[in-house]
């Protein structure tokens, strides 16, 4: 906690891909800390590493960002804009004796972890330039000279408290040869200058985090309270990755799945409240406390997400729905009708369909005018019923279709003069109207094709059947 009493939090990704589902509820987790503490969420992006870091892995991770509706207050910082900052730090713990210079090369510094390795010792940094009161020089680097005897502790949120022997520790890297700062120093600036008051990151971090109590005692900063959030796993155990399906928030959106069902599904790996499993973003921002988050890692259910999804799909605000969808038919190469038109197919099909892509899967004959598959013309479009879709025709190419109680009455006088079951009628229409036999409700369908649309494939049906009696 600040001094007074406001929560900082931050979400600092590497922008060395794109944005891990893994990453995201971190993210989230620390966003929804912010949220629930009335605080600050801040974005930092740690691109240090020149080599790995890309421009556009950056913007990619801000708009999963911005999709997942993670809207930060400050920022993005990047730190590749900082590094005199960085730099003057460094300087001061050489000042002050607490980093030096070191000129052992890579590969002395290789033959002495061998050595070790082969003595059945751990590797560890021998101390080798910590005397020798060494300046800056070509492939020097500065390391961090660390008290050899002690603990170092640190309470976390979620683990509980954390004691490392010093001894186990080596005085590690704060300066590359080549100028560039680690991440363990940068870390600690930035979230000190930042005023960070909860870091709150993934445990993969966990082992970092005493070495940079070390330097935040070494530099005087306040410690911020740490809170190490469990790994996600693959159903095999393993950590999440790409062998287990998608891992990136951008594929989940690509495959048409919305973001309060990803915000949704995300947060409840490792944190619950009591049985319930869908949240509002609201009740989110209400309910969730760090302190709550388990200790033991979650397993990745794609089920379970594809649960949710169909939840906020099912539930979702139609008109919504309607504006995220263009993108899905652009990409089939399907045109994009008006939003009303789009707003009714997704309400014929939603109980249906999990994904925005399955609506398009779906409900493509919405969409796209295609002649049903010939087995199919072949077992519905019999002979006997062309009589009975030519009075159906007459019947309804008048009508308005979406008057849907008009035009279940022309149907129903119609099965009542022939005599005709509604069934044996149904289906043969079903594969007129949408080219397969599964499809949302007859009439339904009819009133979101419209008159043109519908009456149009049902002649197409109707020549088919006249061309078949006229053969036979
Ligand atoms: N850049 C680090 C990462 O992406 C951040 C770790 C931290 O939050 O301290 O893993």
């Amino acid at each position: 906690m600040m001094k007074d009493g406001t929560v900082r939090t931050r979400f600092a990704p590497s922008p060395t891909g794109y944005l891990h589902i893994g990453g995201a509820r971190t993210a989230l987790f620390s966003w929804l800390h912010a949220r629930h503490e009335g605080g600050a969420f801040i974005l930092r992006v740690e691109d240090t590493d020149a080599q790995r870091s890309t421009k556009e892995s950056s913007l990619q991770i801000l708009k999963a960002m911005e999709w997942l509706g993670l809207e930060w207050d400050e920022g993005p910082i990047y730190q590749s804009q900082r590094l005199d900052i960085y730099r003057s730090y460094v300087q001061k713990l050489l000042d002050e004796g607490k980093a030096y210079w070191c000129e052992c090369t890579p590969e002395e510094l290789e033959a002495k972890r061998k050595t070790a390795l082969e003595k059945g010792e751990k590797p560890k940094y021998d101390l080798t330039c910590r005397s020798k009161g060494l300046g800056p020089g070509p492939g020097r680097v500065v390391r961090m000279a660390l008290p050899s005897s002690g603990f170092t502790s640190f309470d976390d949120m979620i683990k509980g408290r954390i004691s490392v022997d010093n001894a186990e520790l080596d005085d590690f890297i704060l300066l590359r040869s080549d100028g560039m700062p680690t991440y363990n120093l940068v870390v600690v600036i930035d979230d000190a200058l930042m005023n960070i008051t909860h870091v709150i990151r993934g445990d993969d971090h966990v082992n970092n985090t005493p070495r940079q109590v070390l330097i935040y005692e070494a530099l005087q900063f306040d410690l911020p309270c740490f809170a190490h959030v469990p790994m996600i796993l693959g159903s095999d155990k393993t950590r999440l990755s790409k062998r287990h399906g998608a891992t990136s928030v951008t594929a989940y959106k690509d495959m048409g799945y919305l973001p309060e069902a990803l915000v949704n599904y995300l947060v409840r790996l490792s944190w619950s409240h009591g049985d319930q499993e869908i949240f509002s973003r609201q009740e989110l921002i209400d309910l969730f406390d760090i302190r709550d988050v388990g200790k033991s890692a979650a397993v990745f259910n794609p089920e379970k997400l594809l649960w949710l999804n169909h939840h906020y799909i099912k539930t979702g605000d139609p008109d919504r729905l309607a504006r995220l969808l263009p993108d899905f038919l652009t990409a089939r190469g399907y045109p994009v009708p008006d939003h009303s038109y789009i707003r009714r197919v997704i309400v014929d099909v939603r109980e249906r369909t999990k994904t925005l892509e399955e609506i398009v899967d779906f409900g493509d004959f919405y969409f796209i005018d295609r002649e049903p598959p010939a087995e199919l013309k072949e077992s519905f479009f019999k002979p006997e019923l062309l009589q009975p879709f030519r009075m159906l025709i007459e019947r309804i190419e008048n009508l308005d279709l979406s008057e849907k109680t008009a035009v279940e009455g022309a149907v129903k006088s119609l099965l009542d003069e022939t005599g005709i079951k509604f069934k044996v009628l149904a289906q043969p229409m079903r594969v007129a109207l949408t080219g397969k036999t599964v499809s949302p409700g007859i009439f339904e369908v009819l009133a979101t094709l419209g008159t043109e649309r519908a009456v149009g494939r049902l002649k197409r049906a109707l020549a088919y059947m006249e061309q078949k009696s006229e053969n036979t």
